[in-house]
This record gives C-alpha cells, structure tokens and sequence, in this order.
C-alpha cells in the first residue's frame, strides 16, 4: 500500500473527525489495498491490536499509514473471515480427533452425497460430486461456528481453515490427496445409521433429486409428479426414521443428507398448495 499524498490526506482528514472515522477510513484504506470487502476489512482493523490501538490514540496519519502498509502485506491470516462467510469446510479423515476435542458430534455436520451438485465457493460454480464430501453445518451460508468474536473453535478449528491461505493463493483444492472424512468412518461404531444411510442413498439417488429439481426449476411441468414424489419419500423416510430409531432431525443431515426439501430450495423452489394439492413453486 503506497503512502502517498492521498492517502495520508484521507487519515489526516477522518483523524480530525475521530477514532470512528479513523477507524473507517482505515478499513476503507485495507480493504482495496488487500482486495477485501468493506465488513471484512472493518472486521480486521478492529482485531488488529497494533492499529486499534493507534486508531484510539489519534496517532499521527504516517504511522496508521505504515501499520496500515503491514497489515495489507502481512503474510497471515488477519480474522476478516471472508473464507467463513463463503462456506464451511469440507472435512477430512485427520480432522476427527479435532472435532472430538471441539465437542463436534454428528449434528453438528452434514454430508453432501455423491451425485450433488453443490456450489463451490472456490471454483465459483456448480460442480457434481463423484464422491460424498462431510461438512460443518451452515447457518445463511456462512459456517455455523462462525460468531461475533470470531471463530468458536479456532484451536481445534479444521484443517481446511488451517490450510487456506487467501494472501498466498494456497487453497482447499490442493489438499486433494488426502483421505476425505466420510460416512464409513464417522458412524464406523453405529451399523444402524450406516444401513439407514445406505438405504436412504438406495430409494432416493441425489442425482435423481437434483435432476428432477433442476428440471422444475427450468419449467419442466413434467418433472414436478418425480421431484414432489422424492419430496414425500424424503419427508417419510426421515420421520419414520426419528420416530423408530431416535435419531435427531439434526443428526440425520449427516446420517441421510440434506433433506430434500432444503435442496429444493438451493433451487430456488419451495412447497405450496394448489387447492389442497401441494405443488413445487419459485420461492416468493
Ligand atoms: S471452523 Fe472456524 S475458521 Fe473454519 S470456517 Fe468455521 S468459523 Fe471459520
């Protein structure tokens, strides 16, 4: 980040309104300088103890500049916690013993099958899964562990959030070859949930799920008998499974999957009636 004229006018203007306007012109300042979005950047100046500090003391604007210069180049992680706002990890056989010490049990994550298409953050579009990914739950997209003061397990947090590396270019993808944490491993001691996953996987295919949704979302009127077909399989299953087994509603988004409901919604549909007849429609 170049100190020049404009810059330091700018700190030496927002200095003479106050620490707030300091403290905005420096995120505003971080934020273009690290290719950061405005809460981010306001996220990491207020973590940064060096320029909060300084921010607070209406220090002179050459040296917000210079701690403002080290911080857009520090080759760290600076908590603005874009990478936590985009999506949660996917999990991998070595972060076990991490969500055991975390507290993690199985409602706290969701598998997403084989034959999903899911969005990824780090490709910037939809691709199919060849094989099952697990993941910590989200909460409106962002990871569910993610708070006000940053993340809730940060010491146990997993080893994609360890790896990536937004300043370096070092991202998930190249993790590639490690051994993936799976539904085999996670519920090795419950042959129960593993059968009922198998057969959940058996009478509804998620190829066949996302298909027919896609098909709805398009306008394929035809497609909407299947797609509402799975919706009621989907609905069953779950209820029935609860009822006689007693597993969660929660613990079952890792046992079975997202529920098919919610996949419709990633679709941009939502369950309605027509009269009494429920009906697939664009969310309103
Ligand atoms: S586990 Fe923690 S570091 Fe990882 S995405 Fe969630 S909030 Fe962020």
């Amino acid at each position: 980040m170049p100190e020049n004229t404009s810059m330091i006018q700018r700190l030496e203007q927002a200095r003479s309104q106050g620490p707030g306007a300091l403290a905005q012109a420096c995120a505003a300042l971080l934020a273009s300088a690290r290719g950061l979005g405005a809460l981010a950047a306001a996220r990491a100046v207020a973590l940064d103890r060096e320029l909060s500090g300084l921010i607070a003391a209406l220090a002179s604007a050459q040296e917000l500049a210079i701690c403002l210069d080290e911080l857009a180049r520090a080759a760290r992680c600076l908590g603005c916690a874009t990478c936590c706002r985009a999506s949660s990890p996917t999990l991998y056989a070595e972060d076990q013993p991490r969500l055991a010490a975390a507290g993690l049990g199985r409602e706290h994550m969701l598998t997403l099958r084989a034959g999903e298409k899911v969005y990824s953050a780090r490709l910037g579009r939809l691709q199919t899964l060849g094989r099952e990914l697990i993941k910590l739950r989200e909460q409106a997209g962002a990871c569910a562990w993610l708070g006000d003061g940053g993340c809730a397990i940060y010491d146990n947090r997993p080893l994609q959030c360890r790896w990536l590396e937004c300043w370096s270019g070092r991202h998930a993808g190249q993790l590639d070859g490690r051994p993936r944490l799976g539904r085999e491993l996670l519920l090795a001691a419950d042959p129960i949930a593993l059968a009922l996953a198998r057969e959940y996987d058996a009478k509804l295919p998620a190829a066949e799920i996302h298909q027919a949704l896609a098909d709805v979302a398009g306008g394929e009127e035809s497609a909407s008998a299947q797609a509402l077909a799975f919706l009621e399989l989907d609905h069953g299953l779950r209820t029935g499974i609860s009822g006689r087994y007693g597993y969660s509603v929660e613990a079952l988004f890792l046992i079975l999957g997202r529920p098919a409901l919610e996949v419709a919604a990633n679709y941009g549909l939502e369950l309605g009636l027509e009269g009494e007849a429920p009906v697939l429609r664009p969310k309103g």
